[in-house]
């Protein structure tokens, strides 16, 4: 028998099983910890077993534990799906396993990369000769690129970090916002640039850095390194800063501005939407995702440096039994990593399947998608528009109605914090869509973010279907509860 045909059929088959079903599985799962424990808690066994048997009992094994984020119907957090050539791309990567750290060890891989590499700077506006690495997510992207801001920065003060490392160099000021990502602060902390060195400046309305709060910062140590974290789309409401007004004022002081834009920097790809982009190939650096808004799988990050020569020098080594390639591009140059998956083939089918407008059009899709769901769940009996899409994302709260108590007249009151929550989970319950609550200004809500280039305007239907029955639901079980009290 043949294991590995046989065993690749099974997984293909299952793969095929679970992308053809997505339309008619719950997008929650269904099997809570215990159950999965019991699926997959297996003992290590002593004697191996037939390939076939691992892959079938696998697929069989995760039933109810595999969430449904590939559907056209998930806007929590901000995940996004997988393209039919990305996937294909990515087992293709696994089946060829390459080590993609260097031209020698692959040369196919290192000038896909070479190729995506210049492809996703064009899409996204970036300057021509910005360097990248392709990274695992946007958090290793914001790791790359503050080291090349770490390097650039100390060593215009004779500070070579790479060799001294940080105890007894200057200390380099963060600059950033109250409504900055986590992962940046996982970034500055693996760089041991210390999150005590974060300084937190205003914002407006609508969490944008304020251009004034930033020059009067600087000007007060002007000398000092520092770096500004801005963000091209922001987690609640995508909001982008003012990259004109900030890159001005950072130059002045020689600061090095980078962005955050996970998902936001896809909005340079629309002639729509590119507006909100405005200036923004003036900064420094930029980190973005391959695996949300251009639905790559997983294990997909993009950074960019517009400054080349700190970037490789923040990466690079060079040891005596590695082949290291003179006229061509090797990863580990750029990127953090040394052995590496080959993720560039799955980026490279994406941005062929769809092409420039293709992107585009994925992106204006999502908006709109984004825009309809919060209108049309907002329109419904006791919801609030905390925050209609600017992007693709955007905020809606619900009002518990029933609750007579005197405080749930205030639309700040705690009791509808408490019903938001409890209609996102019983919405989710449903399996017909699946969303996630979010804290903003204050208010409970619960967040719309859509970057599938599945969803559709009947998903967009389904939705608000499912949202509508809920409330009616509840509010049923609201009046039920007053009648027996009454
Ligand atoms: C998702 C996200 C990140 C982190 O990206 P990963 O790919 O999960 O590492 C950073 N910033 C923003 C705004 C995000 O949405």
């Amino acid at each position: 028998m043949n294991h590995l045909l046989t065993t690749l059929e099974i997984a293909l088959r299952s793969s095929i099983d679970h992308l053809e079903n997505l339309d008619k599985q719950p997008v929650a799962p269904t099997a809570d910890y215990t159950q999965l424990r019991r699926q997959l808690g297996k003992p290590l066994a002593d004697q191996g077993m037939a390939p076939e048997q691992v892959v079938s009992d696998l697929a069989r094994d995760v039933e109810g534990g595999i969430m449904g984020s590939g559907s056209g119907r998930f806007f929590c957090w901000v995940i996004g799906g997988a393209l039919p050539s990305a996937v294909a791309a990515d087992w293709l990567a696994a089946a060829w396993d390459q080590n993609a750290g260097m031209y020698a060890t692959s040369p196919a891989a290192a000038i896909v990369e070479e190729v995506a590499g210049v492809w996703l700077k064009d899409i996204l506006g970036l300057p021509e000769q910005a360097s990248f690495a392709l990274v695992t997510g946007c958090q290793m992207a914001h790791v790359t690129c503050l080291a090349a801001a770490r390097h650039h920065l100390l060593e215009q003060r004779g500070w070579n970090v790479e060799e001294r490392g940080l105890s007894g160099s200057p200390t380099i000021r963060i600059l950033a916002s109250d409504q900055r990502h986590g992962s940046v602060d996982r970034a500055v902390r693996l760089l041991g640039l210390g999150t005590a060195n974060m300084e937190y400046l205003a914002t407006d309305s609508q969490g944008r850095l304020s251009p004034e709060a930033l020059a009067k910062a600087l000007e007060e140590r002007p000398s000092d390194p520092a770096i500004v974290l801005v963000q091209a789309g922001e987690i609640n409401i995508g909001s982008f800063d003012d990259f004109p007004a900030i890159t001005e004022i950072a130059q002045k002081h020689g600061a090095w501005v980078h962005v955050d834009g996970a998902f936001g920097l896809w909005a340079a790809a629309s002639p729509r939407y590119q507006h909100l982009m405005k200036g923004a190939a003036l900064c420094d650096s930029w980190a973005t995702d391959g695996h949300k808004w251009l639905n790559v799988p997983f294990d997909s990050g993009y950074a960019f440096v517009a400054h080349t020569e700190s970037h490789r020098l923040a990466m690079t080594y060079r040891a005596p039994y590695l082949t290291h390639a003179s006229e061509t591009r090797d990863q580990m140059e750029w990127n953090p990593e040394w052995s590496r998956r080959a993720r560039g083939f799955a980026t490279y089918a994406a941005l062929r399947e769809l092409g420039r407008e293709g992107v585009a059009a994925l992106v204006d899709r999502c908006c709109q998608h984004a825009t309809a769901i919060v209108a049309g769940i907002g329109k419904l009996p006791g919801a609030e528009v905390l925050w209609s899409p600017t992007i693709n994302q955007g905020l809606v709260r619900f009002l518990d109605l029933q609750n007579e108590a005197p405080e749930s007249k205030d639309t700040n009151s705690k009791s509808h914090d408490h019903f938001t929550d409890e209609v996102i989970a019983a919405i989710n319950k449903t399996g017909e869509a699946f969303f996630g609550g979010t804290t903003w200004r204050g208010k409970r809500a619960m967040r719309v973010s859509v970057c599938n280039w599945r969803t559709t305007e009947e998903d967009v239907e389904r939705t608000i279907r499912a949202a509508e029955q809920v409330l009616a639901t509840m509010g049923n079980r609201s009046e039920a509860q007053h009648a027996a009290k009454t």
